[in-house]
This record gives C-alpha cells, sequence and structure tokens, in this order.
C-alpha cells in the first residue's frame, strides 16, 4: 500500500497574513518544496480576499484547507444562547468563505473556543454546540465540505482533547461528513499513546497535523514519528497530512500570543518545509516497506 496523502503547510510557516498577494508568493514557494496545499484559516471570513485567493491557489496547483477556530465571544458550547447564535452565524460565513476559495475541508478547533479555560465544559454547553455543529454539518454537506474537529491539549480547550472524546461528540452529532482531526503536538499531551488515538480513530480520522513536541524542526523532538506514520499507513489514511509549526520569527504576533509561541525555535520558512518534506517522504516509506514485508 503506497501513501498518497495531500501534504501541506500551515501559510504561517511562510506568512504571517494570508492577502491574495501573500498566499501567490507562498504557493509558489511551498509549491516548488513539493507541497499540494496551504491551510489557510477562515476564523475572520469578512477579511478574505477570496477570488484572488483561489486564483493564485489555481494557478500554482494547488488548493487550500480551512482551519477555523472559535473565540470566546463566538463560542458555541457556551451557555449564553446569544453568543451560540453569534457561532454559529460566524460558521456559515467561514464555510462560503471556505468554499469558494476552493477548500473540502474545515478543520481545527471548530467545536471549541481557543482559550485557556478555567472551568470544565458544562453538560448544557455541549449539548449546546452538539445542536449547532447537526445544522453547520447539514449545510457543509450540501457544499461537498467536511467537517474535521481538531483535539487540542488542556492549555488550549476543554472540550474533546482526545481522539475518544472527539469520536463520542461525532457520533452525536450524526452525520457522515464529521471527522476527528488529530495532531502530534497535542496527543503528545493528552493521549496516553498516540499510535493507539490513530487507530481509534481509523476511517474517522479526517485530517492530520504534523509538529514536534516543542514545534521544531521535525525529528529533532521526542514526537515517535516512525510509530505515527507506521500507525498511519496500518489504518490506510490517505488524508491530507499538514505541517504545522510556528516560530516568533514569522508567526503572527496575536496568533502567537494564544499559542504560546514565546520563542523562534526556527527562522527559515524554506529550510523548514524542505527539511519537513524530506522528513515526511522518508517516513511514509519505510512506514511503507514495513508493510509490505
Ligand atoms: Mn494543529
Amino acid at each position: 500500500m503506497a501513501m498518497h496523502n495531500p501534504l501541506g503547510t500551515h501559510i504561517q510557516v511562510w506568512s504571517a497574513t494570508w492577502s491574495a498577494d501573500d498566499v501567490r508568493r507562498t504557493a509558489e514557494r511551498a509549491s516548488e518544496c513539493g507541497y499540494d496545499f496551504l491551510e489557510l484559516p477562515v476564523r475572520d471570513p469578512y477579511n478574505l480576499e477570496v477570488e484572488g485567493i483561489a486564483k493564485a491557489l489555481q494557478d500554482n496547483n494547488m488548493f487550500c484547507c480551512t482551519p477555523f477556530l472559535h473565540t470566546l465571544e463566538t463560542d458555541i458550547g457556551s451557555e449564553d444562547k446569544v453568543i451560540v447564535a453569534k457561532g454559529e452565524a460566524l460558521m456559515y460565513d467561514a464555510l462560503s468563505a471556505a468554499r469558494d476559495m476552493g477548500s473540502r475541508h474545515i478543520t481545527g478547533p471548530a467545536h471549541t473556543a481557543l482559550a485557556k479555560h478555567t472551568e470544565r465544559r458544562s453538560d448544557l454547553g455541549r449539548r449546546n454546540a452538539i445542536e449547532v455543529l447537526q445544522r453547520v454539518a447539514e449545510q457543509a454537506r450540501e457544499m461537498g465540505m467536511s467537517l474535521n474537529f481538531e483535539c487540542l491539549n488542556r492549555y488550549e480547550s476543554n472540550f474533546s482533547t482526545t481522539c475518544v472524546e472527539a469520536l463520542d461528540m461525532i457520533e452525536r452529532v450524526g452525520a457522515d461528513n464529521c471527522f476527528v482531526h488529530l495532531d502530534t503536538f497535542h496527543m503528545n499531551i493528552e493521549e496516553p499513546d498516540a499510535v493507539a488515538a490513530i487507530r481509534r480513530a481509523g476511517k474517522r480520522l479526517g485530517y492530520f497535523h504534523l509538529a514536534e513536541n516543542y514545534r521544531g524542526y521535525l525529528g529533532t523532538g521526542s514526537i515517535d514519528f516512525q510509530s505515527i506514520f507506521r500507525a498511519l499507513a496500518d489504518i490506510n489514511y490517505e488524508g491530507p497530512i499538514a505541517l504545522e509549526v510556528f516560530s516568533s520569527a514569522i508567526t503572527n504576533p496575536v496568533h502567537s500570543a494564544k499559542l504560546a509561541i514565546w520563542r523562534d525555535t526556527w527562522s527559515d520558512s524554506i529550510d523548514m518545509a524542505t527539511h519537513a518534506m524530506q522528513f515526511i517522504r522518508c517516513q511514509q516509506s519505510n512506514a511503507e516497506r514495513r508493510i509490505n514485508l
């Protein structure tokens, strides 16, 4: 079995902003490094140059996947009906922008607010989120899009931070276009066993993020990528895989503050992206060879 996952990088590996010009410049460089797609966040759908971005991607034979996240002001898992309604309305606008940019996958924590939460998520909040996600998933289905819910770590979310919890949430949403989005950085904190989490997700794994435990160069930290890639091959995962590394040298300061990126763990985008591409290809071919034995 050959692994043919589309490979991508987050826009913030290259650029702190994603105007049409930024996307064009980045798409040129990233496609030269061998990537198939860019991750372009749609958390602020009103300020995206949607048509220009779609054209810039098309001209470089690339596509995009579109991370979405809530803030506390639009948290669909809130107990406050006004906040929940605001969050739901924002999601429809984000879906439209994503579709118009050519995206087929919403990724990231679309079910929760990325924030340092100080209380456990309430049952009422969970129910509110699931009701909204049922309607949003239906809308996404009509647009030919999937929703991939990312399990973040405990310092960034208090809702579905493990694969098992996300699978349970998806079952309650009950839509066939909803999947789990796993991330090696977060799994390193929350999962007792990342390989078991990937196997447990199985066919419900829809999206995958690669990052070292300290978001530096892949293979220079403590993540066991060999086991991770073997597990991905074992479940025949054919979905997108994206590099998500951040450095305060490149990343937008607001985003850096949210994700606690306080250091430059790297500074050269092309070097980082080229190294990651070689690393991923090597891991994939090793995993494949093992399977063919
Ligand atoms: Mn991630």
